[in-house]
């Protein structure tokens, strides 16, 4: 209903359903001046990782801000060659001290490197057991590696944040988190700015006067998927933002889920060598 709505994951951590990514925003004035256009729109959910080496604008960002720290939600993410028991408890630090911030709101997994992530998964229990961080999950989890992560371990992740837009939907991925209680998130939502190549996802917005990528992170709402969209630039982040005025039909929905292909624009996650 609004852009600081959350949903409940399933320690009843509130999590804000709309929010602003940073992949490839450059550290320095280009991630500061975005994540201060969010948080003036109403953003109060920043998605960040240690790889993408912005952690220190930031934290700069949200401290310029002077809002309240528990009033935003951030994210970050431990990073492949981090993985592993005392070297993941080591980057939580690490990404602390750049975002200059004393917990996160959510620690995840960034890939499921096969052999680690056991291991790291174990650190991210430590830190959410001793209170540290407010929330923990993973990231680019397909069902085997959920398997087997709920198998060896304790606490069940609260999100799994997936590649996730009009090509690549992954229905029955997505229904398995929801049976298990762990809150769905996309990336590249709007495919990097080409959902607006798709005429029907244009034609749905045309009716209630909106673009297809406002159209594309209405339908990730209305199917319960957390969405945190990328923009470097201001009217783009608050128009993107602009998507609570207006609800698509079940069968609008089932006409952008029509467009589903398995079709990937990132890497596999049975297959990636980084
Ligand atoms: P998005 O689908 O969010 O697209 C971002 C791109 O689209 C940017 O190039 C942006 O350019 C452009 N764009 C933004 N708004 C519009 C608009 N209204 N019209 C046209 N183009 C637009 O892709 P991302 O890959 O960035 O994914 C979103 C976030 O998800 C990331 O920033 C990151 O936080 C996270 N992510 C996580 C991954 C993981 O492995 N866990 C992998 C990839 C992303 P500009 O900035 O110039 O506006």
């Amino acid at each position: 209903t609004d852009l600081m709505g959350t949903v409940s994951l399933h320690n009843s951590v509130q999590m804000p359903y709309f929010g602003l990514g940073v992949f490839q925003s450059t550290e320095g004035e280009e991630v500061f001046n975005a994540v201060n256009w969010a948080l003036e729109a109403g953003y109060r959910h920043i998605d960040t990782a240690a790889i993408y080496q912005n952690e220190v604008g930031v934290g700069k960002a949200i401290e310029n801000s002077n809002m309240k720290r528990e009033d935003i939600f951030v994210t970050s993410k431990v990073w492949n060659s981090d993985q592993g028991y005392d070297s993941t408890l080591n980057a939580y630090e690490v990404s602390l001290k750049k975002l200059n911030l004393d917990y996160l709101d959510l620690y995840l997994i960034h890939w499921p490197v096969a052999g680690k992530f056991i291991d790291t998964w174990k650190a991210l229990e430590k830190l959410y057991t001793e209170g540290r961080v407010k929330a923990i999950g993973v990231s680019n989890f397909l069902q085997h590696h959920l398997n087997e992560l709920l198998y060896k371990s304790e606490i069940v992740p609260m999100v799994n944040q997936m590649e996730f837009h009009p090509l690549l939907v992954q229905q029955r991925l997505l229904d398995f988190c929801k049976s298990k209680g762990i809150q769905y998130q996309a990336w590249s939502p709007i495919m990097r700015g080409k959902v607006a190549d798709y005429e029907i996802i244009e034609r749905i917005g045309k009716k209630y006067g909106k673009t297809a990528v406002q159209v594309t992170l209405r339908w990730d709402l209305q199917k319960g998927v957390v969405t945190i969209p990328k923009s470097v630039k201001k009217e783009r982040i608050i128009s993107n933002a602009d998507i609570f005025d207006f609800e698509l039909i079940p069968e609008e929905v089932a006409q952008i889920d029509a467009l589903d292909k398995n079709e990937r624009t990132g890497p596999d996650p049975d297959n990636f060598n980084f």
